[in-house]
């Protein structure tokens, strides 16, 4: 395949929130190709304003222009263009626990394709928007369905990356999800249709006994950077943590469940239905270890307590 390498990321310009001028022939219009992240800026007790991992995004930003024939921006050229963007933004991140400030960045193909084909040109954004709870339900349960027929990713494609498409996939079972009251959707591998792959927006983890067991990455699932954090967390803290298939079987067998995501943060699960069949899990309550988890990581990011990890990033 041709694809192109490297390109050169000029340095960009700050300009105020408005519509993109896209060509109709653009090849994210026609054919997909666009890649994005999610990642939030923190405001600490002191007033700073900290990134949590940003290089982490910009790795697998470049996993994914890989994938999708698109130029790959360098780590610094990512790291900088977010920076300078949530500086020029400083004021939108909200005090210390009223939310934080989520930053999106975008590549895309915006060059004219007319065959099916990598786009010519490409254009780089970032936009910023302050976020409170992903979930209404805050740190309370939330209501999973597992879906028995669609699937967001199939071994192969693009479920690994951060790429549009597999966005557009979810929406019609995440909306039907929700019609019925359930928070979202969690998917089962297109294969077997018996191994956890993740939830629309956010990876998954049982727990069993005290061990900790969460899918391996495998191809059909976002590798989550709060999913990689969380897992060292818990080591830290001295649990067993598994990286493995995790059968939907132990699912509706777990003590407790929780899903990881930068906008989720750590969420724990109060039920899942399979099959029209619900279990529930805690009697409503926040699990014990979610909660553990959920206190260690985002002391951590908003610098209540000391990053011995050295995972926030100083503006
Ligand atoms: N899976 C999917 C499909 C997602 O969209 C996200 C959110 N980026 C995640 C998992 C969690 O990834 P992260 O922890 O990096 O936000």
């Amino acid at each position: 395949t041709k694809c192109l390498k490297g390109g050169d990321f000029p340095k960009g310009e700050l300009v105020h929130f408005g519509n993109v001028e896209l060509s109709p022939s653009s090849g994210v219009l026609n054919y997909g190709q666009g890649l994005f992240e999610g990642l939030k800026a923190y405001r600490k007790q002191d007033g700073s304003v900290v990134l949590f991992r940003p290089e982490e995004n910009a790795l697998r930003m470049r996993m994914g222009a890989e994938r999708m024939c698109m130029p790959e921006p360098t780590v610094e050229q990512f790291v900088e263009a977010v920076k300078l963007t949530v500086l020029a933004n400083k004021r939108w991140v909200p005090p210390p626990g009223k939310g934080s400030l989520y930053i999106r960045p975008l590549l895309m193909g915006s060059g004219s394709v007319l065959g099916v084909a990598p786009a010519p040109e490409y254009t780089f954004l970032i936009y910023v928007s302050p976020v409170g709870n992903y979930f209404k339900e805050g740190l309370a349960p939330i209501h999973l369905i597992v879906e028995n027929e669609l699937h967001r990713a199939a071994p192969g494609g693009t479920g690994s990356v951060k790429a549009i498409g597999n966005y557009a996939a979810v929406l019609k079972a995440q909306s039907a999800a929700k019609a019925k009251g359930y928070s979202d959707v969690l998917y089962l591998d297109s294969v077997h249709k018996r191994y956890l792959e993740e939830v629309s927006s956010c990876n998954v983890f049982v727990v069993k006994d005290s061990i900790i067991s969460t899918p391996a990455i495998k191809g059909t699932i976002l590798p989550g950077i709060t999913r990689k954090s969380i897992i060292d967390v818990a080591r830290s803290l001295g649990f067993q943590v598994e990286e493995r298939l995790v059968s939907v079987e132990e699912l509706l067998d777990a003590d407790e469940v929780f899903c990881t995501g930068t906008a989720v943060v750590v969420s724990p699960v109060g039920s899942i239905t399979y099959l029209g069949k619900r279990v529930s899990y805690g009697d409503s309550k926040v699990g014990a270890v979610s909660q553990q988890l959920y206190t260690a990581l985002t002391s951590l990011q908003m610098g209540l307590s000391e990053d011995k990890m050295g995972w926030t990033v100083e503006l």
